[in-house]
């Protein structure tokens, strides 16, 4: 058992894609950051967004970085930063040598727009492979990446990540089930990429389609893009009798591949030789005492087309402060809970939604899949937890719904203060989204 509490089946012969830099002591690894640093201030000067930036606190190239510490002068990035700078006020390279581009899903606003060199794209598949390399799979593996392809980067960034391991790909995107079943009876997938939340989806489809376990040979899972809970995580092993590693990553900072769990699932490599994270207090932008829970702000250590340093990424976590069994010296973030800004005001309490999955998922006779929602009733807030019911339960027998739909009122309200009305559903009924989970519905009129 892994300290979360998710098995670790095969015990790790641990394997590396890259020993000497995954192991690296930290003194070397600082000082090829620094390095670096140095190099991507260079490349920043020559945009036309950090140019006058940096020259505003009196950076005007690497000499002005002589450490490390000399991070904190520069200002940070964020999202709207992006959006101001678009198209082209992040590139640092000749629009001819872009070959390609890609943008972030628009989760909470318009899309942000990133460009790759050759050389980009190639060293974003080596991190990747690096992050796949590491739980385990090998060249003899066949991988289906069930996420979506085209301008979000987790269909195209694992894909090529997971050709660099040599495993067969079979790009199959998100969605149509039933097909993705077909096509992993058909070809003996080992190994697949998708949200939780289409993981959870696809156990259920096959319940209900009777597809037999022993059909697939799955034995691993990647899975990201979105937050979710251990229990969350332990349901999909359970459920499907598979490994699920934790990968995170954002368009910003290329795509998937900046951090993942090793075979001990028990957080997330940062891989600090390809990017500096930093946790900092969201209100004071403060760095908050190691361990703690912040914001992450990360700086991107190599790449050509477009340096973006000390960027808010708004998601919640903290580092683990102990060595992980692994060997690895990159330190660990914790799961990721969410986004500063996915915090809910309902009246007047706040509420992650990750407390209320938490709860819920951790429930047994509670199926797959859940909503949330917010309304105006009068002057007051109205939250009701709408979430699926088990196979094993039937709806036409209200006794028990009755007594589970309390236990959940109940559970909840222990947990974020608030009594929701709580609605049950048959296993199956609620929508499920093909790229992120589309969990939240605050239909509360926007102030003006
Ligand atoms: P957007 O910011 O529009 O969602 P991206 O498609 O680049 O754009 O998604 C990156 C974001 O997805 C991250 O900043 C984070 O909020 C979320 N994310 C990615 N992987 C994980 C994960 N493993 N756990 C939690 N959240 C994740
Ligand atoms: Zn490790």
């Amino acid at each position: 058992m892994s300290k979360s509490g998710s098995p670790i089946k095969q015990l790790p012969q641990f394997q590396y894609w890259h020993q000497k830099i995954e192991t690296m002591p930290r003194g070397h690894l600082e000082t090829l950051q620094l390095e670096r640093l140095q190099n991507m201030v260079d490349r920043a000067m020559l945009t036309p967004f950090y140019a006058p930036k940096l020259k505003a606190v009196g950076i005007n190239g690497s000499e002005d970085i002589k450490g490390l510490d000399d991070l904190k002068r520069i200002p940070f990035t964020t999202k709207n930063d992006l959006r101001d700078g678009f198209p082209y006020g992040f590139l640092s390279i000749p629009k001819e040598d872009v070959v390609r581009l890609h943008a972030s899903s628009g989760t909470t606003g318009t899309p942000t727009t990133i460009y790759y060199s050759k050389d980009d794209l190639s060293r974003w598949a080596s991190y990747v492979a690096r992050c796949i390399y590491g739980t385990g799979c090998n060249h003899g593996d066949v991988f289906q990446n069930m996420i979506t392809y085209g301008l979000f980067t987790g269909g195209l960034g694992f894909h090529a990540g997971a050709e660099e391991v040599g495993m067969m790909v079979i790009p199959s995107g998100s969605g149509n089930t039933t097909r993705q079943f077909r096509l992993m009876q058909d070809f003996g997938t080992t190994v697949v990429h998708a949200t939780p939340s289409f993981l959870l989806h696809v156990e259920s489809i096959m319940r209900a389609e009777g597809v037999s376990r022993d059909s697939i040979k799955l034995k691993r899972a990647f899975a990201g893009a979105e937050p979710y809970s251990e229990d969350t995580r332990r349901r999909i092993e359970e459920l499907l009798h598979i490994d699920v590693y934790n990968s995170y990553g954002l368009s910003e900072m290329n795509g998937p591949g900046v951090a993942f769990e090793c075979q001990c699932k028990d957080g997330l490599h940062i891989w600090e030789d390809g990017y500096i994270p930093e946790i900092v207090n969201p209100d004071t932008l403060e760095p908050v005492p190691d361990g703690e829970i912040g914001e992450l702000v990360i700086t991107i250590l190599c790449r050509e087309a477009t340096p973006i340093l000390r960027y808010r990424t708004r998601d919640l976590t903290g580092f683990y402060t102990e060595p992980c069994a692994c060997g690895r010296t990159h330190r660990r973030l914790r799961r990721i809970t969410g986004r500063s800004d996915d915090m809910l005001i309902i009246n007047g309490v706040n509420v992650f939604p990750s407390q209320i999955e938490e709860v819920i998922m951790a429930m047994k006779e509670v199926g797959n899949n859940y909503l949330i929602e917010i309304e105006k009733d009068g002057v007051l807030d109205k939250l009701t937890v709408k979430t699926e019911v088990g196979p094993d339960i039937f709806m036409d027998d209200s006794r028990p719904l009755n007594s589970l739909r309390e236990r959940i009122r109940k559970t909840l309200q222990a947990s974020i203060t608030i009594n929701p009305r709580v609605e049950l559903h048959e296993s199956g009924s609620l929508p499920v989204s093909e790229g992120k989970a589309k969990r939240v519905y605050d239909k509360r009129p926007k102030d003006v």
